[in-house]
């Protein structure tokens, strides 16, 4: 980048990181209408070269985005913000333009510190990093989600039939089941993706219980693995982590780790926010379990507050990545992408020789150097600076859910009346639900998602954002005051 354009661009970043605070959520309607209408229809013949292109960005582009989609009170899906550290550290990887596909040590730090990375998360989440060897990052939970269940079913398969393997042979006429409890959506998907068929993913669970817990029907689990294994299907369970509308778990993962032992089943755990519930010391009792997993999914563009994105999959069979996105074993890999080194060895050297090349381990060849936000903000925080992240949001969402039960005009929809983790789930006694939302989000104050809860329509407020704060500051108001304000004036006169 030429000096003058850095300089442009530094001058909004400036102005922009000033006010997040109190920009708007979403797009204000009339500068997303310019934009909009400025939007070129066709590639220009000549270029407009790189100043002017920069300053149509800046001056019209940017003023159609979602303002303040990485700040406070931004609390639709379930979106995380971007601490300082991790966006300085990926400006750093747009810089540097790392292709982490090939290990090659002596070339390039930027696989070591892949793995690393994982290897403290996984330390982060009070997993051993021994007991998880295969692992990679991934562009979202969805995609970890989608290594999930080709993992699952190549194991699962080969279970049931010795010798098979369905990455070398096909899926050659057998069935795979994934059983699950209010599963996110993205496991339908990934059922679809990888070709084991949306209609395989069977709900298993049962009505959310008081304390949020998402049980599965053992016996009718049972029942159906039963049924698998005598037709040599492939079996894959995937039990509740974190679910998208109350953050509930699904209880006795040990009992379904059990099953999936005497059935050769796969037990893939999506904990794409709700892994962080290790991090929250009265939450203990839900997340137990989540070291017998399979297989693991951690989004990192949500409650690490990394830059979109990223995220995580672990598994503990090492082999298992690499038997489905590494070469075949009947011809080898192409030469031009092996790895290795040349160069005097080192013990640190000889110590990281082993990394699997990311390619073999991985959806992607050519792949961004997502670790490198990661472990900046690992490092910048620490153990005890993101437990007390993750705890502060929890606390703001409960604060805002014990506000919500309390309020005349709402019904907290929580289960057990009380918010878990992070998600808070309502509805308006006297306005539906659609215009509920509609009013919310038209303060321009907070950010709210539509849902649907007991067949009647609800709204969800998810809080992962480092920014979110529940105290006033100076004077700034608190987050929780803005939010008590928005809620209590979208129904009144109703
Ligand atoms: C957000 C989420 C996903 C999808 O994650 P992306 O990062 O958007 O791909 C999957 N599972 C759960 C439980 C989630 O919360």
């Amino acid at each position: 980048m030429s000096g003058d354009l850095l300089s442009s661009l530094d001058a909004h970043a400036r102005a922009h990181l000033a006010s997040l605070r109190t920009l708007p959520p979403t797009a204000d309607p009339v500068k997303l209408r310019t934009a909009l209408e400025s939007l070129p229809k066709s590639l220009p013949d000549q270029g407009w070269g790189d100043a002017r292109t920069l300053e149509y960005l800046t001056g019209t582009v940017a003023g159609g985005l979602a303002q303040g989609q990485a700040g406070p009170r931004y609390w639709g899906f379930v979106t995380g913000g971007v601490l300082p550290i991790a966006q300085a550290a990926d400006n750093l990887v747009t810089l540097y333009d790392q292709n982490v596909q090939v290990h090659l040590p002596t070339q390039s730090l930027s696989t070591v510190i892949e793995s690393r990375t994982l290897e403290l998360l996984l330390s982060l989440l009070s997993l051993d990093p021994a007991g998880f060897p295969g692992r990679t990052f991934t562009t979202g939970a969805t995609t970890s989600n989608i290594l999930g269940l080709a993992c699952g079913r190549q194991w699962a398969i080969a279970q049931a039939h010795p010798g098979y393997s369905v990455a070398e042979d096909g899926f050659g006429g057998y069935g795979c089941k994934v059983f699950v409890a209010k599963a996110h959506a993205s496991l339908v998907k990934a059922a679809s993706v990888v070709g084991i068929g949306r209609k395989n993913v069977i709900d298993c669970g049962q009505d959310v219980d008081d304390n949020g817990g998402l049980p599965f029907d053992l016996v009718r689990l049972e029942r159906l693995m039963k049924e698998c294994k005598e037709r040599g299907d492939g079996i894959i369970v995937s039990p509740g982590f974190g679910e998208v509308n109350t953050g509930g778990f699904t209880p006795d993962v040990h009992r379904i780790r059990e099953l999936c032992d005497t059935y050769g089943a796969w037990l893939h755990i999506d904990g794409a926010f709700g892994a962080f519930a290790k991090l929250v010391p009265d939450l203990q009792g839900y997340v137990e379990y989540l070291h017998l997993a399979d297989s693991i999914t951690v989004d990192a563009h949500k409650w690490l507050n990394v830059p979109y994105d990223s995220a995580a999959f672990f598994t503990r069979h090492a082999d298992v990545l690499p038997s489905i996105f590494g070469p075949s074993p009947a011809t080898g890999g192409p030469a031009y992408l092996s790895s290795g080194s040349v160069g005097p060895s080192y013990p640190a050297l000889d110590a990281v020789q082993s990394i699997p090349s990311p390619l073999n381990v991985n959806l992607e060849n050519s792949r961004r150097f997502r670790a490198l936000p990661v472990f900046a903000a690992l490092l910048s925080l620490g153990q005890e600076g993101y437990a007390e992240l993750v705890q502060r949001n929890v606390a703001f969402a409960r604060a805002l859910g014990d506000y919500i039960a309390a309020h005349e005009s709402y019904e907290l929809l929580n289960p057990g009346n009380k918010v878990l983790l992070n998600i808070v789930l309502f509805r308006a006694k006297t306005v539906d639900s659609a215009e509920l939302l509609k009013r919310i989000n038209a303060s321009g104050q907070m950010y709210a998602s539509p849902t649907s809860w007991a067949g009647k329509g609800a709204v969800r407020i998810a809080v992962s954002n480092w920014m979110t704060r529940m105290d006033q500051t100076g004077e700034t108001k608190s987050d929780l005051d803005i939010a008590m304000e928005v809620l209590d004036s979208v129904v009144q006169d109703s």
